[in-house]
């Protein structure tokens, strides 16, 4: 099976270039990045910290399409769904890790998944799937009373808040509690906000440093709380993520899934 990695160079495209060379039964097909980037033309081996591999990264996105099976991307929401776009137009399929979508953008993204097959998911990680099952539970046998709150910690380069992940989380919670997230998400506060809303999912947003991602869902209550942490210390967890997603992907029928189907969850 031939997978393609778009946007090669960047901190998840060099570990999604590492992780499909060192996996049995998967070939690299290429890796592209977008024009003018200082990687076009290095080594897609050296680029993930490996000995050369023979190929070098380009910009010539209909050539790594031609030559997959499949193709991985994190990078940005436009260029993601232009690419989307091409490779629905190819009848390729396409795992997409981007986060950081408009709701507008969320539209394009499930109509062009009619075409072919899609898995996109804020967060490719088993520990993080396996929260989102757990945090809708949690939120779906306490009352309303309990005051549900997300905490998110990412690396000061990242450019969205909150998370994907913290929003997806938000999403199972409000889906516990029967409540749609848009109607009682309070993404951030400043000032004089007034006592909080009873029933209002809130987010705290937090950056700094090298920090890959950590989340956290607290439950308070009168007199207790409960909190639901996932703290990742490797990114190369999401690149395996996403090659398994590339794998279970290939020949299946055209849609958008998530990671609870790739996983069996
Ligand atoms: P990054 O900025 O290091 O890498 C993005 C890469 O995409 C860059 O190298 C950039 O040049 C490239 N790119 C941009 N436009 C392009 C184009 N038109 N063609 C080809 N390449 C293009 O960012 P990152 O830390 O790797 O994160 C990328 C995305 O993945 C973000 O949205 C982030 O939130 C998300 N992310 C998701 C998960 C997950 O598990 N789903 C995990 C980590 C990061």
């Amino acid at each position: 099976m031939a997978v393609g990695i778009i946007g090669c160079a960047g901190r998840m495209g060099r570990h999604n270039l590492e992780v499909v060379l060192a996996s049995p039964g998967l070939r690299l097909a290429g890796g592209v990045e977008r024009a003018g980037h200082p990687a076009l033309g290095q080594d897609l081996g050296i680029l993930a910290g490996r000995e050369p591999a023979g190929s070098v990264a380009t910009d010539d996105l209909a050539g790594l399409i031609q030559a997959s099976d499949v193709l991985i991307e994190f990078s940005a929401p436009e260029p993601t769904l232009e690419h989307l776009r091409q490779v629905a137009k190819a009848g390729k399929a396409l795992v997409i890790g981007t986060t950081g979508f408009s709701a507008e953008q969320v539209q394009v993204l499930e109509e062009l998944a009619r075409s072919c097959p899609v898995v996109w998911a804020a967060n490719m990680s088993l520990g993080v799937n396996l929260l989102l099952g757990l945090a809708q539970r949690v939120a779906a046998s306490l009352d309303v009373e309990w005051d549900i709150e997300i905490l998110e910690m990412h690396h000061r380069h990242k450019v969205d808040a909150p998370s994907g992940t913290a929003l997806a989380l938000g999403r199972a919670v409000a889906a516990g509690r029967l409540v749609a997230l848009d109607e009682v998400a309070v993404r951030s506060r400043d000032g004089i906000t007034g006592a909080r809303p009873e029933g209002s999912i809130g987010f705290a947003t937090l950056r700094g440093g090298d920090v890959i991602g950590d989340h956290v869902v607290m439950f308070a209550g009168e007199g207790e709380r409960i909190e639901l942490a996932h703290r990742a210390s490797d990114r190369k967890l999401f690149a395996r993520g996403a090659v398994r997603a590339a794998r279970w992907l290939a020949g299946r029928p055209a849609g958008l899934y998530g990671m609870s189907d790739v996983l069996g969850l």
